[in-house]
């Protein structure tokens, strides 16, 4: 498997003796974990920062809300759009301490009985870890809150003009100003992928997006299929197994030749793809089975969406690759300018961005070096010929699931900070491990205590600095 690729025809990574920053006005789009952090590293590297947030509050996907989208597929394009994909009993996939900030852990705050202070907490409980973190790290004032960014376009090198209009604000009307630099920060769990499912068409039954999903209650009694294999589809099918009458999950990654009852469930089955849906309300699956069916609920993932970017085509999505970014972060030909934060996937997400918003703002200041347009492209080139070679479906581009921290690190060594600390690592692999062993209760038994202990050891330094 390619891991990624390293450029060094030209020198990057930190100037030496570095004289001249610049120190430029950047507008964030998205004020989630990733525009919080990107606001903090932007700042602290001198420049100036306005984040525009469409939400009333900070925190992004982790703002539950109980509403859901009038089309529960998303399809329609002129639909409300609800940002967050959060479902109630919704507990964190990762251990708290392997998910937070480097330096901003993600400790249980003792003394307060209304937190949650389990290890792989509920969503409240990260929501509130990123406002106390955009509160203590002073991100809050730099927030326009109700403010969605409808367009981003250039206007001449090192020149964006950004329109941006207020919520529900039937006053004014749209506002454009002119920024240095932009960082996209606008999530990517928003966009629904959707299964292609043979018959679909002339099926009479209900389908459902895990997007619009939030509580078991209203499939009660139902027979469900869940297509997907993912984190998702795991803890919904559990969550509705408890009121559904039948749900079976149907999920590419399963090779399973008759359905395959789940331990410790008497109306859970998982199953091969589906094969067919009928007009009789039937869904048959490839392992032969089939099941009179009152609700498809699509666990499928989401799609990069960038709705507001003018950019002639230049940059493109295309079956979920994002077309070219340089290391995930910089497209060639608009760097440093215009950069995006938090687009991998299938890893630890905030001290990635983290990672990547330091090397951002280094760059923009002209602190660290990166290659030319053309080198960068050439190095993309190489990257997506790699994949093509190793048959790598496109859509998996931005899956770096296989070098994360290897990509971490290097990211880490751009900046001239410590590589990703060893206990980290190693959490995420145990908490990998377990998940697989214990899929029932991989959140509230493990075996990996003395990593927790190295963490906290790690923390002291953070927590009794301030
Ligand atoms: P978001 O949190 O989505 O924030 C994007 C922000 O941009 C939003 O506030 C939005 O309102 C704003 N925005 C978008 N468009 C515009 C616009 N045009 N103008 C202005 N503002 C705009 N991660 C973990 O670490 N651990 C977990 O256990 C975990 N579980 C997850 C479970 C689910 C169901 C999902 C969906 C994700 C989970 N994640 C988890 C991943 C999670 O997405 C990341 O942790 C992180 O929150 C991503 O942050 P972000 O800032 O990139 O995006």
């Amino acid at each position: 498997m390619p891991t990624f690729r390293t450029l060094r025809p030209t020198p990057t990574g930190l100037v030496p003796d570095c004289q001249l920053m610049f120190r430029r006005r950047i507008a964030v789009i998205g004020a989630g974990a990733a525009g919080l952090v990107t606001a903090r590293e932007l700042r602290r590297e001198g420049h100036g920062v306005v984040v525009f947030e469409r939400g009333d509050s900070v925190g992004g996907t982790w703002v539950y809300t109980p509403a859901v989208e009038s089309d529960l597929l998303s399809l329609d394009s002129n639909r409300k759009v609800v940002h967050s994909s959060l479902y109630d009993s919704l507990r964190t996939n990762l251990p708290r301490e392997c998910m937070g900030f480097s330096d901003y852990p993600f400790v249980a705050v003792t003394g307060n009985s209304d937190n949650d202070h389990r290890r792989f907490p509920g969503h409240p409980e990260v929501l509130r870890y990123l406002e106390d973190f955009s509160r203590d790290a002073d991100v809050n004032g730099m927030v326009r809150f109700r403010t969605e960014v409808v367009s981003v376009e250039m206007e001449g090198e090192g020149r964006w003009a950004v329109k941006s209009r207020k919520i529900d604000d039937g006053l004014t009307g749209d506002e454009s100003e002119v920024y240095d630099g932009i960082v996209v920060c606008n999530g990517h769990h928003t966009e629904p992928r959707v299964a292609e499912i043979p018959g679909i068409e002339i099926w009479p039954g209900k389908q459902i997006h895990s997007h619009n999903y939030r509580i078991p209650q209203p499939f009660l009694g139902q027979v469900v299929v869940v297509i997907g294999g993912s984190a998702s589809a795991v803890d919904i099918s559990r969550d509705i197994a408890g009121f559904a009458k039948e749900v079976h999950v149907a999920s590419r990654s399963y090779c399973v030749e008759n359905p395959m009852k789940q331990p410790g469930y008497d109306n859970l089955w998982l199953h091969s793809m589906i094969e067919s849906t009928n007009s009789d309300g039937t869904v048959v699956f490839q392992d032969g089975s089939s099941a009179h069916v009152d609700v498809i609920m699509h666990c499928t993932g989401y799609k990069y969406h960038f709705p507001f970017l003018k950019t002639d085509g230049i940059i493109d999505v295309d079956d979920n690759r994002v077309s070219s970014l340089y290391k995930h972060v910089f497209p060639p030909f608009f760097s440093p300018f215009l950069s995006f934060i938090g687009i991998p996937w299938k890893v630890v997400p905030f001290p990635l961005c983290e990672l990547q918003s330091k090397w951002v703002a280094g760059v923009l200041s002209g602190r660290i070096a990166v290659p030319t347009p053309e080198e960068m492209m050439e190095d993309v080139k190489a990257f997506y010929l790699e994949m093509e070679q190793a048959a790598r479906p496109r859509r998996y581009t931005h899956n770096i699931a296989n070098y994360q921290f290897e990509y971490d690190d290097w990211l880490a060594s751009q900046c001239g900070c410590p590589p990703v600390a060893e206990w980290r690592k190693q959490m995420y692999e145990a908490t990998a491990k377990n998940r697989v062993a214990r899929p029932e209760s991989y959140r509230d038994e493990w075996d990996d205590d003395d990593l927790v202990a190295a963490a906290h050891q790690d923390f002291k330094k953070f927590l009794f600095s301030s």
